[in-house]
């Protein structure tokens, strides 16, 4: 259990919290895929859509002007 961190691959924050549910902690958040943006790793919800989403919706808008 002691190697489970998951950092951002753009910024390096934790892409995951623990948060309290009916008492009990989880983890909630492991963190979003970074494609096509970076082929590996995972990143924060914060870069997922600041970076992540748009790039997509270019690759997408590319793909269709064709
Ligand atoms: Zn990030």
């Amino acid at each position: 259990m002691s190697s489970f961190t998951t950092t951002c691959v753009f910024c390096n924050e934790l892409t995951w919290a623990i948060r309290i549910k009916n008492g009990k902690p989880f983890v909630c958040g492991l963190g979003n895929n970074p494609m096509p943006v970076k082929n590996v790793g995972r990143c924060c919800d914060k870069c997922n859509t600041t970076v992540v989403i748009p790039a997509r919706l270019e690759a997408m808008n590319e793909s269709t002007a064709v």
